[in-house]
């Protein structure tokens, strides 16, 4: 597995920090819960990305998110570990936690909706009985795709595609929607999605958190905002590229 070199992770502050400066992050400092922590370290990454510190709080704190970091920055734990970290803790506090889908991820292609299932599997290696997580974007009889949804899963990976399929077939269930993340959202709109964005929108029950990440973000910003509006304040636009 590739990791980052150096040049891609925040420098190290030395004697900034006397001065003032923000202490380097650490992933111990994002208050994740230690199930997460257990994960980070035994993949032994050292420090969360630039894009990890700043998105993980946000995201954390329920703020809507649009973030736009270059390929390879990190953005996938960037969204993995406040949605996994939120999730925990509503299952240990909520006396009648969610028992449908809390969290959509929407990814342009089936191949990274493989990838990011495989991180979820990776993050959720000290936590697997308290979360349930789906890929259903791949081409399967709707029967199938029944029987893997019926059990609720708490996180669904998908193209927007198949998640609008499904949708459609009642077979994916939105009303307990959180979270909502659109991954590599500049390709979600070029590959033509934005219809089935559409009609995701329209599913969504109010008060959804939407975090959005792009390589590349332009004039898709303004699209995205529009479909999904935020409800009040607006989503924190980080800009790291
Ligand atoms: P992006 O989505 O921004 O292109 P990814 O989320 O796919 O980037 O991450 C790129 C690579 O960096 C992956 O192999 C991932 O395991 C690794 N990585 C992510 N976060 C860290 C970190 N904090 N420290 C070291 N490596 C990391
Ligand atoms: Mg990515």
């Amino acid at each position: 597995k590739r990791k980052l070199n150096e040049h891609d992770v925040p420098e190290a502050v030395g004697d900034k920090a006397a001065k003032g400066a923000p202490a380097k992050p650490t992933f111990a400092s994002l208050d994740l819960d230690s199930r997460l922590l257990q994960a980070i370290n035994s993949e032994k990454f050292a420090a969360p990305t630039p894009v990890q510190a700043k998105a993980i709080p946000l995201a954390l704190s329920g703020e809507d998110v649009l973030a736009r970091a270059k390929t390879g920055s990190g953005k996938t734990l960037a969204y993995i570990l406040p949605i996994l970290h939120s999730l925990l803790k509503r299952k240990a506090t909520e006396s009648k936690p969610a028992k449908q889908t809390t969290a959509l991820i929407l990814v342009p292609t089936k191949e990274l909706a493989s990838q990011v299932t495989v991180t979820l599997q990776t993050f959720t290696e000290f936590c697997a009985q308290d979360v349930r997580h789906e890929n259903i974007s791949r081409k399967e009889d709707v029967a199938v795709t029944r029987s893997r949804l019926a059990e609720n899963p708490d996180i669904v990976v998908a193209t927007p595609g198949r998640a609008t399929q499904w949708l459609n077939q009642d077979v994916l269930k939105l009303v307990e929607l959180k979270h909502l993340v659109i991954d590599e959202a500049d390709l979600v709109l070029n590959y033509g999605y934005e219809e089935d964005l559409q009609g995701i929108a329209a599913a969504l029950p109010t008060g959804v958190q939407k975090i959005m990440m792009s390589a590349t973000l332009r004039t898709e910003v303004d699209t995205l905002t529009a479909l999904f509006p935020s409800g009040g304040a607006k989503p924190t636009i980080l800009d790291l590229s």
